[in-house]
Order: C-alpha cells, then structure tokens, then sequence
C-alpha cells in the first residue's frame, strides 16, 4: 500500500512563492487524498497492486474496467505530486547550467523564450492539469492528473501543477502570478541530473 511521502523541505521553505498553507494543505490534504483513494482502488483489484505505480500507470489497458479511472486520476496525482515536491527547493531558481542550459538555448533561443513558451502552455491549459518539460525539451500538457507515461511518453524532465488548488490561496484566480512565481523555486539541479542520465 502507498504512503504520504514526507517532503524534503518544511512547509514554509519555498514561501516566497507559495506559502505554507498551500503546502501544507496541498500536501496533507489533496496528496493524501490521492494516496487514500489510489489503496482504496487496489484493494479491489489485488493483482493490480502487486506491480509498482509507474508499471501500472504506463499499461492502464490492464487495469480491469471498474478501477481503471479511479488508478488513472488517484495513482496519478500520487505519482504527480511526488515528483512535483521533488522539482521545488528551497534552494531553487535561478537558471540551469551545464548541458540542459546549452540544450534549452539551442532548442528555444535563450532560457527567458523557453520560460516565455512554458509560461503561455501553463495559463492557456484549460482547466485542471498539468505542464511538463519532456527530456526532448518539448513542453506539452495533461488534463486532470494524467502524467505523460500514461499516453506511453517518456518520464518528465519538469512538471507544474496548474490545478486551482496548487494556488489560489495565495493568487486566488491570477495563474499567470503563481506560474511566474513558481520559477523561483524550480529544483535545477534536479532536473539537471535528470537530464544527464
Ligand atoms: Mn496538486
């Protein structure tokens, strides 16, 4: 069964862009939730829960029919959010350097048009989903809690959660605020070490 991952970080460490009640409830409540639900969907399909998250998310053709959906939406956002913690730091923003910041040049002309191009995904996504980074540089989007592995993609270098609950406490409907706070505390050096392997 899965378990609330602690965050690597106190709740209030990347408050000069999202603020401790959002990362304490994004965590402990909308997380949770997700965790709570994703066991609960296992628990009626055994065979399912003997392999590991991101098998099942890559092959949900083999998820019987009745928790299909509930194993899309709930093993996603526990996948998601698990990640989405990992790519903020305290320590974050700022720009990459080394080989990704050569590549993100090459591919977009500069870092502030990569950031420009991921900045215009993220507010005209609509709705409630995600925004990623994919290791060819691409930026594309998810609706709800899809990740990219599901559609048989690659992993994501970057993700960012535009779901209303990621920021309205802090930003109330204004994304396009919370988006351009949020570079402040991008975790580089993870995406970085990512990118090399
Ligand atoms: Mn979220």
């Amino acid at each position: 069964m899965y378990s609330l991952p602690n965050l690597p970080y106190e709740y209030d460490a990347l408050s000069r862009a999202i603020s401790r009640d959002i990362m304490e409830l994004h965590h402990t409540k909308h997380h949770q939730a997700y965790v709570d639900k994703l066991n609960a969907a296992l628990d009626l399909a055994p065979g399912v829960a003997e392999r590991d998250l991101e098998s099942i998310l890559t092959h949900l053709d083999a998820v019987p029919e009745s928790v299909q959906t509930a194993i899309r939406n709930n093993g996603g956002g526990h996948l998601n959010h698990s990640l989405f913690w990992q790519w903020m730091s305290p320590d974050g923003g700022g720009e990459p350097t080394g080989v990704l910041a050569e590549k993100l040049d090459d591919h977009y002309g500069s870092f502030q048009q990569f950031v420009d191009s991921f900045n215009e995904k993220a507010t005209g996504l609509f709705g409630s989903g995600w925004v990623w980074l994919m290791p060819d540089l691409e930026i594309i989007t998810t609706p709800n809690q899809d990740n990219p592995i599901m559609d048989g993609q690659a992993k994501p270098l970057l993700g960012l959660d535009v779901w209303e609950h990621a920021y309205y406490l802090d930003y109330k409907n204004v994304r396009a605020d919370y988006i351009k706070a949020w570079w402040d505390v991008v975790n580089w050096q993870r995406i970085a070490d990512d990118y090399h392997q």
